[in-house]
């Protein structure tokens, strides 16, 4: 979500006139986006917004930008009096605050014309900025913004706002001028992405948009995520069998395996409707991958629920699981009525068993591609090799003179490992 703001911003930013800068000492404008999903990357952000104090001291006429959860939607008037070379605040996904500023700053007789403006250029018809024109292969798009569910542990909502879907057209428009501008691949983005469209007024489903979104010439990949166990409809599985473009990837976090702490979390659904939700999933989407976010720790977790997570990890096999230690979340149910019980040692125990299990599920999976002929969509160039992903979303490297950039070719897999995969071109 914050890649898809930043950039959002950046061609904002390009459109008024600026340009980009690889170093802050010599940049007119700062925009510190950020994360606070869990204590850690908050402390990364105040770290960094702390860094830039002497810059501020040194040329006033800095403008330091925070933008993000951080700030939230309801904003945060704490937050420049904590630190006070902070010019301006915007929440997530709102560049104009920052927008208002520089046009004032610069005299702009007519303000508010110009913000405008620059708001059109932003819905729909998004003109990547300079530096990634031509370069850039794999592009997010947000469709659901916000989260109404209130998962107990989880601050997003408080952060980002209810759940609302953006509309249809404006996301087509989005893809089809994101695709004229040379990107191959889209992910549509969403906390519930599979909420998208119910509270819109005609009911627009992800399924309806996924097809439509195949139509647009030039693109080669669509993907979607986050899912959400209840929110995962046959027509959805079946668009993502049906259609080519789609890549048939899903991410669906379980984040803990036994019911008790499932119902404490409010996820609103069992461990045994996720093991059927994942049966029915590889059923309908042969050679499906999925990944799973799990949170180990939550309060009061006893070793036995955690075995239940355990066993669930190491049933279900999955292709990838993002682990996290809990961490309470200002203003959450779980930080407010829940003690964190669970000792920090006891929490990297069991993240460090789940982690040594997924290495070897992971390892496991990825060595059936070894002599296997894949589709990679080449993403970069680093390091003297070609980085690219399947449509399965395991990473590829390859190592080729040609420009291979935003290609998609077929790839003799020659070695695999639990994290990506060596190939070489077919
Ligand atoms: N909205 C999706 C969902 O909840 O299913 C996932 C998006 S969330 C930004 C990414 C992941 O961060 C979650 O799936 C969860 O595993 C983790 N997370 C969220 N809040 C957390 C917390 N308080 N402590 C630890 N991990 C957390």
């Amino acid at each position: 979500m914050n890649v898809a703001d930043s950039r959002r911003l950046a061609s904002a930013l390009e459109q008024m006139g600026y340009e980009p800068t690889l170093k802050p000492e010599q940049a007119d404008v700062i925009v510190l986006n950020t994360c606070v999903v869990r204590q850690s990357a908050e402390n990364k952000a105040i770290g960094r917004l702390s860094s830039l104090r002497p810059l501020k001291d040194k040329n006033p006429d800095l403008v330091i930008n925070l933008m993000g959860c951080l700030i939230g939607v309801r904003g945060n008037t704490q937050i420049q009096s904590r630190f006070p070379w902070v010019d301006v605040v915007s929440p997530p996904s709102d560049p104009e605050p920052l927008l208002t500023l520089l046009n004032e700053r610069a005299g702009k007789a007519d303000e508010q014309a110009s913000v405008a403006e620059t708001n059109a250029v932003l819905d729909g018809d998004l003109v990547l900025p300079k530096h990634e024109q031509g370069k850039l292969v794999s592009a997010y798009i947000p469709i659901v913004l916000g989260c109404s569910h209130a998962c107990a542990y989880c601050i997003i909502p408080s952060r980002r706002g209810r759940e609302h879907s953006r509309p249809y057209q404006e996301i087509l428009q989005e893809a089809r001028s994101l695709a004229r501008q040379g990107v191959k691949e889209i992910t549509l983005l969403g906390q519930i992405v599979d909420r998208y469209g119910l509270d819109l007024p005609e009911k627009p489903t992800l399924a309806a948009l996924l097809r439509d979104l195949s139509e647009i010439k030039g693109l080669k990949r669509i993907r979607f995520l986050t899912s959400h166990p209840s929110w995962m409809t046959d027509d959805l599985l079946d668009a993502v069998a049906e259609l080519s473009k789609v890549c048939p990837h899903i991410e669906v976090p379980i984040q803990a395996g036994a019911d008790e702490v499932l119902r404490t979390m409010r996820r609103g659904y069992t461990a045994q409707a996720y093991r059927d939700l994942i049966g029915r999933i590889r059923t309908r989407i042969p050679g499906v991958s999925i990944a799973t976010d799990i949170i180990v720790g939550f309060p009061g977790e006893t070793d036995e629920q955690f075995q239940e997570t355990y066993q669930l990890l190491n049933d279900l096999r999955m292709d990838v699981a993002h682990l996290a230690r809990y961490s309470p979340r200002e203003g959450t149910y779980s930080a407010r009525k829940l003690a964190d019980d669970v000792p920090e040692e006891e929490k990297m125990r069991r993240f460090r068993l789940l982690e040594e299990l997924q290495e070897e599920i992971s390892a496991e999976i990825n060595a059936r591609y070894r002599d296997t002929t894949v589709a990679v969509l080449f993403e970069e160039q680093s390091r003297g090799r070609w980085r690219g992903r399947t449509p399965t979303n395991k990473l590829v490297f390859v190592e080729s003179d040609r420009d291979l950039l935003g290609q998609e070719r077929d790839v003799h897999i020659t070695w695999t490992g639990p994290w990506s995969m060596i190939g070489t071109l077919a």
